[in-house]
């Protein structure tokens, strides 16, 4: 076998398209495979998918194919354009790689499969591209996925702030918490920024939303109650962040006391600061005996931890007037505890009540799944290596919007002989 044929043959080149040359060239380690036509052809114009004469050709392209063993391998090929009565001049589409891209579709797909494992400057390094190569075959793989996107909103969503970077710079997240993924990305937290993503559903789209899941956030509630039709029974607030606001109270009446403890020589709660702020049941076993020794004291930060402890059952409820119950009895406890932080998270927590017992029906959270949530800190942490805020967007759709991906070859043929009938070709008279 000649490696004209074996290149025929492993590249899976039908006529009229036909490979001309290989050049094997050892010292560069790269093999060089050109790809020509037979005269006698038909062209197939891009948008009406119908067949006519061949016009001329587009320059050469160079598209980087997967190695052929160790060595990089590169197609060449010359696009045939067709003059079509109705468009006028086009470029075929390409079968070798996306017509815009200098990567088959089979190394693009390679390319999209490292990045999907690995960093952006990892890929590049895997696949021998230059971070612009690599992060252009990302944009376009984002770009692909998201036109291939059904239009619809999910009928239960998460809205989720992300600070990214340093310097107080946040991005609005929105998330379909049913299938666990980010629908929707964009800059800053304010009312417009959720706006965005609602103005782009019908009204009647936006009617089939039956829950919301966010945090305590006043723009992201003014934004949901302007666009979404009976918004006050479906906002929840996330029960995770309305815990945070006890537990940052609880941490506050730690650090307050240890402070004051420390000033008479008493180190009692020096190390402790988990232990107040883990759910009971996670405390490590070989601290537990330390923990319930510091329970066993008089201490402003028991009682604190108490009154976090017993909100937790709050979520249980299964209806809202039980859980209000509930909550109006720790309320009552809470802002009689004569700690002050406790106090005003809790009056924070009572003045947003109406949307927090909306779990009672809707039981959803902002959590996504952890594999979600893995990827979005990931991309976090790489964040210091996007130049701008539209590569960490594209790097959050890339990772964790469950798009379609992949680039694919056409479905049709492009190019056929004169004497061929167009009659079972498809996409023709
Ligand atoms: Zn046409």
């Amino acid at each position: 076998m000649d490696d004209k044929t074996f290149f025929t043959k492993i590249l899976g080149i039908h006529l009229p398209w036909f490979v001309k040359q290989v050049v094997v060239n050892e010292k560069e380690q790269r093999v060089d495979v050109y790809i020509d036509h037979e005269r006698d052809i038909k062209v197939r114009c891009s948008q009406c998918k119908e067949f006519y004469g061949l016009y001329d050709h587009a320059p050469e392209r160079i598209y980087r194919h997967l190695n052929t063993c160790q060595m990089a391998t590169y197609i060449h090929v010359r696009p045939p354009r067709v003059n079509c009565p109705t468009h006028g001049v086009k470029q075929i589409d390409s079968e070798f790689g996306e017509n815009g891209s200098d990567m088959t579709f089979a190394y693009e797909s390679f390319v999209i499969q490292v990045a999907q494992e690995c960093s952006i400057e990892a890929t590049g390094r895997i696949c021998g591209l230059s971070w612009d190569r690599g992060w252009n075959a990302l944009e376009r793989a984002v770009k692909r996925g998201l036109a291939r996107k059904a239009h619809r909103i999910p009928p239960r969503i998460g809205v989720d702030e992300k600070s990214i970077a340093r310097g107080h710079k946040y991005e609005s997240l929105v998330y379909d918490l049913d299938v666990g993924t980010v629908e929707y990305v964009c800059d800053d937290r304010k009312q417009e920024s959720l706006e965005s993503y609602y103005k782009r559903f019908s009204q009647e789209e936006l009617a089939g939303v039956k829950a919301v899941a966010m945090d305590m956030w006043d723009p992201y509630i003014a934004a949901t109650k302007a666009y979404i039709p009976d918004a006050k029974k479906k906002i929840v607030f996330d029960r995770f962040h309305v815990m945070r606001h006890v537990l940052e109270a609880v941490d506050k009446v730690r650090k307050d006391e240890h402070k004051q403890l420390s000033e008479l020589g008493e180190e009692i709660l020096k190390g402790t600061k988990y232990l107040w702020l883990w759910s009971q049941e996670n405390i490590p076993e070989w601290r537990r005996e330390e923990f319930d020794m510091i329970k066993a004291k008089d201490l402003r930060v028991c009682r604190a931890w108490a009154i976090k402890e017993n909100l937790r059952h709050m979520w249980d409820y299964r209806y809202e007037a039980n859980m209000r119950k509930y909550f109006k009895r720790w309320y009552f406890w809470a802002t009689h505890s004569r700690l002050e932080p406790i106090k005003k998270a809790a009056k924070t927590l009572k003045a947003h009540m109406d949307n927090i017992i909306t779990y009672a029906r809707h039981r959803i959270t902002n959590a996504l799944g952890e594999s979600v949530n893995a990827k979005i800190e990931k991309i976090k942490r790489f964040a210091c290596g996007f130049r701008n805020r539209s590569h960490y967007r594209t790097a959050i759709y890339f990772h964790c919007s469950g798009l379609d991906l992949f680039p694919c070859p056409p479905a049709n043929r492009t190019l056929i002989f004169k004497t061929v009938s167009t009659q079972y070709l498809g996409g023709t008279h």
